[in-house]
């Protein structure tokens, strides 16, 4: 699933080509019935029709990131929101460009160049709307940003006895993390995934607001992993995937130590760890212990 570091490098990328070009035409898969979706969730009527109406003619003036949220700030005041969940991509081509396999939906430019929303699982969504709040919700603060400090972290898990590793994975905690950059992070701080969120001291704390920000920023510099679905807006792969310390490496030895990666379900995702470098101490509960073993 597509996390900060591979939305901002789409991002990233999109934004120059894109800025100040005007949307001309729109086609949504039949197939695709939750694609489009409409504020507030569950509204009956399917606005697929408003939104191939409302987008031509919208010109994008900046696109920004939210957590793993893309928003498109359109003119007269709208905005374009994407989510690609489990495997949405979404490709920047010429149009006339070969095909694209699992292609949803298709935004047609004034330059001859279209968007194609591409997602094999179709749990990815688009959202037209004057107002973003409603769709982006309670977002936690973002990782990279400066207003980050280890203080405002220190805030955050204080009053959590969850898991840390749920905690990171929490939108409403902090925004743009999943379980690939999740993993990393409590590998590169030195802490067990199940650690309850609220046990972490102040050093601890400033050691793993530390590694949130190597590890997110050496993945942006790697252009986002690739371990299944993820391809950028040129459908090129990233490398973080080659460069991950546990994420998906049960069973293989820890560069560090050369313990065998071990792995452990917290809050239903499988976590990766180093049982050596990232040891469960005293604070966790007994049921984690248990879990661990
Ligand atoms: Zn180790």
């Amino acid at each position: 699933m597509p996390e900060l570091p591979e939305v901002e490098t789409i991002r990233r990328d999109l934004l120059p080509v894109l800025r100040g070009h005007a949307f001309t035409r729109v086609w949504v898969s039949p197939d695709a019935l939750r694609l489009v979706q409409a504020v507030p969730a569950g509204r009956q009527a399917p606005p697929v029709a408003d939104f191939a109406r409302l987008l031509p003619g919208k010109r994008i003036e900046d696109i920004s990131r939210r957590g793993k949220f893309l928003v498109f700030h359109l003119s007269d005041g709208l905005y374009l929101v994407v989510h690609l969940r489990m495997t949405g991509a979404l490709l920047h081509r010429l149009a006339g460009a070969p095909p694209d396999r699992y292609v949803r939906a298709v935004l047609s430019l004034d330059d001859d160049s279209e968007l194609r929303f591409s997602d094999l699982r179709k749990f990815g969504a688009l959202w037209l709307v004057p107002d973003t709040s409603p769709v982006l919700g309670r977002l936690g603060p973002e990782p990279l940003e400066s207003g980050m400090t280890p203080s405002l972290l220190r805030e955050v898990t204080a009053r959590r006895r969850a898991p840390i590793k749920s905690l990171l994975l929490d939108q409403r905690a902090l925004a743009g993390l999943g379980n690939i950059y999740a993993d990393e992070a409590l590998f590169a701080a030195g802490l067990h995934p199940q650690r309850p969120a609220s046990s972490l001291s102040d050093s601890e704390v400033e050691r793993l607001h530390g590694a949130i920000r190597r590890v997110l920023t050496a993945a942006l510099a790697d252009r986002g992993a690739s371990f299944s679905d993820y391809v950028d807006a040129s459908g090129r792969e990233g490398r973080h995937q080659f460069r991950v310390q546990v994420f998906r490496r049960t069973g293989q030895p820890c560069y560090v130590c050369g313990r065998e990666i071990a792995r452990v379900k917290v809050a239903g995702r499988s976590s990766h760890f180093c049982p050596r470098c990232q040891p469960l101490e005293p604070g966790a509960t007994r049921n984690d212990k248990e879990a661990a073993s």
